[in-house]
């Protein structure tokens, strides 16, 4: 896919102040009312906070580095207690944009929240009503394991948003990242494990519709299955979707991908890159793709609480170098997200993306 052939308004949001679309509502079914005095839920809440004005930007003035779409400055309340490391990502952005200041070339983009459009053409347009207006049954808000608000909402729509960026940003640079997201769980009308929306399979269905790419490989190194992804491409061949995971991690149940390799627990540094090097080879012959999108989770680390990996630092990194050798030389542009990531240690889940982001960042240059 030749450079240059997405317009740079994917850095901006697509609603600017003012411009919001007035028929949200119907696109997604959303049956609200007119406000009526009562505090606005849903789509509406969004809306507004949408056109807040985000505070002075941390980043510094670097410009022509690869583009990283952060999303820690939409933040998401958990109650006292929950399990999900939620401040890693503020984290992560902070050890960033210290590279950046070290003259590392990096630059930090606040990316869009996704639109109806957008998240449509994956998911069930009744599941979207319900996630956006606050009507998820008790059993759907307890299978993404989030307790629903408004500022859930729009956390969810900006990391989509995110990747959608993130591969837009790819299809220009070679290559670029959301510092958020790999939402794989999330399948066409369910969330699930953390995973509202399914952001790299926005992603894919958003670049294809924009005419810019055709065939898309997604590389899901999460040490979970990405259940979600492989039950939404099952029937569409234009999507190759390779999963390397364990095989006892969540789900129990998981959906075949295009090409799934399931580890024994205890897999460490040498078996797994052993079995993910034909795999990778594999995706690429098959896929033929013009853009991949990468799903750099930090579960498979050995010190990970969910994970039933043992890689170490070091074998992560073997990992990324393997992944992006492969893609990148297979001429497509590489969209990366985060994935996963629950070791207790914070600064253990940072040291890991940050290597992998700034190995990534050696990479832009067209191959
Ligand atoms: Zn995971």
């Amino acid at each position: 896919m030749k450079r240059g052939c997405t317009p740079r308004a994917t850095r901006e949001s697509k609603f600017g102040v003012g411009q919001e679309p007035a028929d949200f509502r119907s696109v997604v079914g959303v049956p609200l009312e007119p406000d009526k005095g009562r505090a606005p839920v849903g789509r509406v809440a969004c809306l507004q906070t949408k056109h807040r004005v985000p505070g002075p930007s941390a980043a510094p003035p670097y410009t022509g580095g690869m583009r990283l779409f952060p999303c820690d400055r939409f933040p998401l309340p958990l109650p006292d207690g929950h399990r999900f490391p939620i401040d890693k990502y503020a984290l992560l952005r902070r050890r960033l944009e210290m590279h950046a200041a070290a003259g590392e070339p990096l630059e930090f983009i606040e990316p869009h929240a996704a639109t109806d459009d957008e998240l449509v053409r994956v998911h069930d347009r009744g599941y979207v009503g319900r996630v956006l207006s606050g009507t998820l049954s008790p059993g759907e808000v307890r299978r993404i394991g989030f307790p629903w608000s408004a500022a859930l909402v729009e956390r969810s729509l900006r990391s989509t948003g995110a990747a959608v960026d993130a591969a837009a940003a790819a299809i220009d640079d070679g290559i670029a990242a959301s510092l958020a997201g790999g939402t794989h769980h999330a399948g066409t009308d369910w969330g699930e494990g953390y995973c509202v929306f399914n952001d790299t399979a926005v992603a894919a269905r958003e670049l294809q519709a924009r005419g810019v790419v055709r065939q898309v490989l997604i590389l899901d190194c999460d040490v979970h299955q990405g259940n979600g992804t492989a039950e939404i491409f099952s029937a569409d061949p234009t999507v190759f979707t390779m999963s390397i995971h364990g095989a006892r991690n969540f789900p129990v149940r998981k959906q075949p991908s295009s090409l799934d390799v399931p580890l024994d627990d205890g897999t460490g540094d040498d078996e797994y890159l052993r079995r993910l090097e034909p795999a990778v080879a594999e995706s690429i012959e098959r896929a033929r793709a013009d853009l991949v999108l990468y799903i750099a989770g930090a579960d498979p680390y050995a010190g990970d609480r969910l994970g039933r990996l043992k890689l170490t630092k070091a074998g992560l990194v073997a990992r990324d170098r393997l992944v992006l050798d492969a893609a990148r030389g297979s001429g497509a542009a590489v969209a990366l997200v985060c994935g996963g990531g629950y070791c207790p240690d914070l600064d253990a889940i940072v040291d890991i993306h940050a290597a992998t982001i700034t190995l990534a960042a050696t990479y832009g240059a067209a191959p």
